[in-house]
């Protein structure tokens, strides 16, 4: 529990991130629960269906930036190895490539 050394700013920046990323995983995480759960009315189930993949797919896109905070590979692009910039970050958390590459993955 020693407080003796002095954190990066950095280090602190990625506590906080991974802080926020794990309580929005849980989030999502519980509402994946409630919706599969949910056994109400039938018109609404292809709705449904479309909400269990959209938040199946951010629990993976937030596991996967969890991940990349662990190893320490968070905000690098994963396609040419260059920094993502923070303010890209601050939008997108679980960015895993710059502005440039996400335009060309998306071709
Ligand atoms: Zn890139």
């Amino acid at each position: 529990m020693s407080t003796g050394t002095h954190r990066r700013a950095d280090q602190d920046r990625l506590d906080d991130l991974q802080a926020s990323l794990s309580k929005e995983f849980e989030a999502q995480t519980t509402r994946l629960t409630e919706l599969t759960a949910d056994t109400g009315d039938p018109g609404e189930a292809h709705t449904r269906q479309a909400l269990i993949a959209a938040t199946r797919q951010s629990i993976e896109q937030i596991a996967g930036a969890l991940r990349r905070v662990a190893d320490g590979s968070y905000g690098v692009c994963e396609r040419c190895g260059g920094e993502i910039p923070a303010e890209r970050l601050e939008i997108l958390p679980h960015a895993r490539f710059c502005v440039p590459c996400q335009q060309k993955q998306n071709r």
